[in-house]
Parts: structure tokens; C-alpha cells; sequence
């Protein structure tokens, strides 16, 4: 059976459709005449204010002459991509750090026979839950487990947007084992797929169980704090003042790994700097972001809340969480970190995301710490007693005047009124002033009523850790494989569980 991929069926988003019926419509075929054998992506698109529109791309099979149309394509699958195995001498290869790119990587290798023991410097994910929430309510932070830190990694309180697409079949395979492990099936489809925290959490739990059933070990509240590099082996870790001597280190450190990276540093590991972005979160009603997004009418009914995603010459919005909370995501005593996370419903009543601007070496300097030094000095800088964070309307930021009253914020555990002009260098106070211009022009009335929190400073690694781009491990120690968002070479759910999974694969026993 020939299966060909059709793209650009659109037609007016409505919540009763037939895909048989608009797929006969566009290709002028009967129905019958046509099989669909899979969903490949559902998109929305809302570029016009009151009208929108669904965007399907489709694989199908005829029973009659295939129709001409540019939008038809033979089906092409993707060509698996051969790479040398790495062998394994022992069982049990260490993997620092539970997020994505550690369960992943652990997932890929337990299915070639291996059982990797975990160690995360947090704590189980039940526990972890119970510091969260203490640290919101109290503003008390456990600087090991925490928003950032713990099992199931960062994304363990987000929204759970799945949205890294594209050609590499580790991403493919990624999406396989999220639904095999209880994600919903519209997870393979969506533009836009989400699992909220609640749905990361429920599977971060199921993954637990199946890699201890596979024979791993999860190591929790288990610090890497020192490694030994001899004629380029790491031949011994430190984890808990204690020496160990495994085959190969995975490191899935994620882009908390400050003291990690130090440390890896000291000991010949080569970093390197990289730029990221940092801004403030927005936040404004859910109800408003939908009238601006859909337009006036019942579409939230049964597209849900809206999102938007806006890019403007100097900032981007990112990590837009509908329905969710701006949340307090610190890592470091003396140190504000805002981000933000919804549940699977999304059905609070604000909306929220970060707008940043890009930094590189012209904002912070030459030196390999100068990006990490200016995400440190913002948090400080923004720093009150318990956490607090400062917020300002985005009026009064955007106008260079103070709040008469402290805007209201989701953030907990509590905000205090501040200019943040006078937070962030004033040439990058001057870029997210005029993103903020450019979304208004976008989305007009976007900043009305729209409340900034700050600082949102760890949207990725402003850290990589080099490694070989075929043998993916670091450059001249042979054993020390760094993946993930921490390695510098992922950003996101997806992406870094992609970049785990990759190696894990690759990781054979054998000598
Ligand atoms: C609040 C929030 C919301 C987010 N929302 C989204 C979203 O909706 N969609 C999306 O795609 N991405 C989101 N992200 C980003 C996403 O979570 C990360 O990109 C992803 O988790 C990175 O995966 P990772 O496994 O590489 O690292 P991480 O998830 O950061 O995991 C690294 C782990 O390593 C552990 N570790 C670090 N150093 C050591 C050490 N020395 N010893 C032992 N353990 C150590 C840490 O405790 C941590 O658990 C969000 C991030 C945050 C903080």
C-alpha cells in the first residue's frame, strides 16, 4: 500500500469537523475513495483576529487514482541514522541527574540490556513536591531540591510543553515513549502537545517504575561533587564524599549545575560560554488573551485558552503557559528566579510567559562565567527576604514611571513594587522595552493591564560542556558523556530527552 502525506488541509476551526469530509473536499475525491492512515500534525492557526483556522497534515492511501495536488507527496520515512556503538564493559553506567536527558538516556539503555544506576542531587519526586510547596508558602529554599532540582529534573513543575519537532528519528522515538508511558494520544499530533505538571509527574512516576523494574538504581539526594581525569578516563567520581570507579559517567545536569560546572572546570573538562536570554514574566486574564488571540466569540470553548508566541527584533515571548502561574524557581540562597507552570487542564484564570531578549559576550563579557556572573547578579539584584520578587506594571515599566500601587502577581510566596528598569543594565532594559512596543503593535492592547515579574534569567545554558559531535563524549576523556539541557546542546523537554535517549541508544555491553 502507497501511503502519501498531505499538508495545508485548512479550513475554519470548528468543534463538530469530518477530516474525511475536508480531505474529500480538498483533493475533489469521494470519501471512500480515500483511507487516513495517520494524523501527523494539527495546527491552529490564528493569524486572523475572529477566524480560526485548523492546519492538518495527513498520511493517506488511495482506493482510486491518486489525485493531482502540490500538497501530496509520496510518504519518504526517515532514514535511520547509523552511528558507531558505544560499549559498555560493565552493567551499570552513571547517569548525574534525573531530568529528561537522564531518564531518557536510562530508557534507551535498560531496552539494550544495561541497568544504569541514577543519582540526583534532589529528592524523589514526592518529597521534592513537599519542598516546592514550602517554598512557596514560607519562602524557605532547599538548595538541592527544588523547582530546578530533583527527580524528574525541571521540567517536573512546568507546563509540559512538548513542542520540539523535526526531522531527527530521536525526537520520533522520544514522542513513542511519552505515549507509551501514558502521555495522551494527541501528544503524537499536536502542534502544541502539553502535559501540564500534573501529566509530567504522572510520568515521571511511571518511568521510575519501569527502569526499577529493569534492574536500575535511583540514587536520590546524590551529588556529584568531584571526578578524577586520568590519561583521559575518568577513573573515579566523588558523589556524597564518596569514590566510585564506573565504566562511564553520563552527565544530565541541566542548567541549575553551577557548582558542577565549576568543578568540572578545575578538573580540565572543557566549557565553553554560550549565549542565552533573559527577561521578565508577563502576566495578564486568561479571558483577555483569548478576546486578543481568537477574537470576540466561543472559540476557548473548544480550542481551550489561547496562546500566543511573539517575536519582535529584540525579544521573543517564550514558554507561554495559559491558564497557569508565574512560579518561584530559585536554585540559590540569596537569589530570585521566576518562571512559570500550568496543569494539564490549564484552566486558571491567568495566562503568563516569559519575554526575554537575547545576551551574548557584548552584554556580559569574554570570560567563560561572564553569562552565569549576569544571571547572578539579576537574581541578587532582585532578591528580597523569603523571596519576594519584584513586579512593576507593564505601563510603568514601559514609561519609565512607578507603580502608585504594587501590581498583583500569581507569584508566590509574594511580590514587592520595584522599577525594573533599574534591575536590569539599561541596554537590555531598553530591548525588552521595545519588544514590548513591537507585541503591542502585534496583539494591540497586549501590555494593557499585563503584570512583569522578574527575573527570568535561566531560559537555557549559559554553559557548554564541548564534546565530540560523533562520539558524544567530552572532548579528550573518553568515558564522560554530557547530555541535555546542561551539556549546552538541548533546550526544552523534548529536546533534551532526545539528546539522552541518542546516547543511551548508542550504549551497548561489549568491550
Ligand atoms: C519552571 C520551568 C518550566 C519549564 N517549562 C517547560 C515547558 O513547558 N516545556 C519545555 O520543553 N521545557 C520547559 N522547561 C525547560 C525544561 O524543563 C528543561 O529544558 C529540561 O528539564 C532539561 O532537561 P535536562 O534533563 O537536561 O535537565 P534538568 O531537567 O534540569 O535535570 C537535571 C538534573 O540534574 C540534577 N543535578 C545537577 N547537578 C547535579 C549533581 N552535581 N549531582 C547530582 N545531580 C545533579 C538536578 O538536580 C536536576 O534534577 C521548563 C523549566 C522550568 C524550570
Amino acid at each position: 500500500m502507497k501511503i502519501y502525506t498531505l499538508r495545508n488541509l485548512r479550513f475554519p476551526a470548528r468543534p463538530d469537523f469530518s477530516l474525511a469530509a475536508e480531505t474529500s473536499r480538498k483533493l475533489g475525491l469521494p470519501a471512500s475513495a480515500i483511507q487516513i492512515q495517520r494524523i501527523v500534525r494539527k495546527a491552529l492557526d490564528t493569524r486572523r483576529r475572529g477566524q480560526p483556522v485548523y492546519d492538518f497534515t495527513l498520511q493517506l492511501s488511495f482506493s482510486a487514482e491518486v489525485p493531482p495536488s502540490k500538497d501530496l507527496t509520496p510518504f519518504e520515512p526517515l532514514p535511520e541514522a547509523i552511528h558507531a556503538p558505544i560499549p559498555a564493559t560493565d552493567l551499570h553506567p552513571f547517569i548525574i541527574g534525573m531530568g529528561p536527558a537522564g531518564l531518557f538516556c536510562a530508557l534507551a539503555m535498560v531496552a539494550n540490556g544495561l541497568q544504569p544506576w541514577l543519582f540526583d542531587r534532589g529528592d524523589a519526586l514526592d518529597k521534592r513536591a513537599e519542598k516546592v510547596t514550602e517554598f512557596w508558602r514560607r519562602g524557605s529554599l532547599d538548595k538541592d531540591s527544588n523547582v530546578q532540582c530533583g527527580e524528574g529534573g525541571a521540567g517536573a513543575w512546568s507546563d509540559g510543553k512538548l513542542t520540539s519537532r523535526g526531522s531527527d528519528p530521536a525526537l520520533q522515538q522520544v514522542f513513542d515513549q511519552l505515549l507509551r508511558f501514558g502521555a495522551p494520544p494527541e501528544t503524537a499530533f499536536e502542534a502544541l502537545p502539553h502535559l501540564g505538571s500534573d501529566g509530567i509527574r504522572a510520568l515521571v512516576h511511571k518511568l521510575r517504575t519501569h527502569l526499577l523494574e529493569q534492574g536500575c538504581r535511583f540514587f536520590y539526594r546524590h551529588s556529584l561533587e568531584d571526578l578524577e581525569v586520568r590519561a583521559g578516563k575518568v577513573s573515579r567520581v566523588q558523589i556524597n564524599s564518596s569514590w566510585h570507579s564506573p565504566q562511564m559517567v553520563v552527565l544530565a545536569l541541566g542548567n541549575a549545575a553551577r557548582e558542577t560546572w565549576r568543578q568540572l572546570k578545575h578538573r580540565g573538562v572543557e566549557l565553553e560560554p554560550k549565549p542565552f536570554a533573559l527577561g521578565f514574566r508577563i502576566e495578564q486574564a486568561q479571558d483577555r488573551i483569548n478576546t486578543l488571540v481568537y477574537g470576540e466569540g466561543p472559540w476557548p470553548e473548544f480550542l481551550g485558552p489561547a496562546s500566543y508566541r511573539l517575536t519582535a527584533k529584540t525579544g521573543f515571548t517564550f514558554c507561554m503557559c495559559p491558564g497557569g502561574q508565574v512560579i518561584a524557581a530559585a536554585s540559590e540562597q540569596g537569589g530570585v528566579v521566576t518562571n512559570g507552570m500550568s496543569f494539564a487542564a490549564r484552566a486558571g484564570r491567568w495566562a503568563n510567559s516569559a519575554v526575554v531578549t537575547p545576551v551574548n559576550s557584548d552584554d556580559y563579557g569574554d570570560g567563560l562565567w561572564s553569562g552565569v556572573e549576569l544571571q547572578r547578579q539579576l537574581e541578587k539584584l532582585s532578591f528580597r527576604e523569603a523571596f519576594l520578587a519584584p513586579v512593576q506594571s507593564a505601563r510603568a515599566f514601559m514609561g519609565g514611571e512607578a507603580d502608585t500601587e504594587a501590581p498583583g502577581s500569581t507569584y508566590l510566596p509574594g511580590v514587592f513594587p520595584a522599577d525594573l528598569n533599574a534591575i536590569f543594565p539599561p541596554q537590555i532594559s531598553s530591548r525588552l522595552r521595545s519588544a514590548l512596543i513591537r507585541f503591542d503593535q502585534v496583539l494591540p492592547g497586549f501590555s494593557q493591564n499585563a503584570v512583569l515579574t522578574a527575573p527570568e534569567t535561566r531560559t537555557s545554558s549559559p554553559i557548554r560542556i564541548l564534546r565530540d559531535k560523533e562520539k558524544l563524549n567530552c572532548a579528550g576523556i573518553y568515558n564522560l558523556y554530557p547530555v541535555g539541557e546542561g551539556s549546552g546542546y538541548a533546550g526544552g523537554i523534548v529536546s533534551s530527552a532526545a539528546d539522552g535517549w541518542r546516547l543511551g541508544q548508542r550504549v551497548r555491553p561489549g568491550n
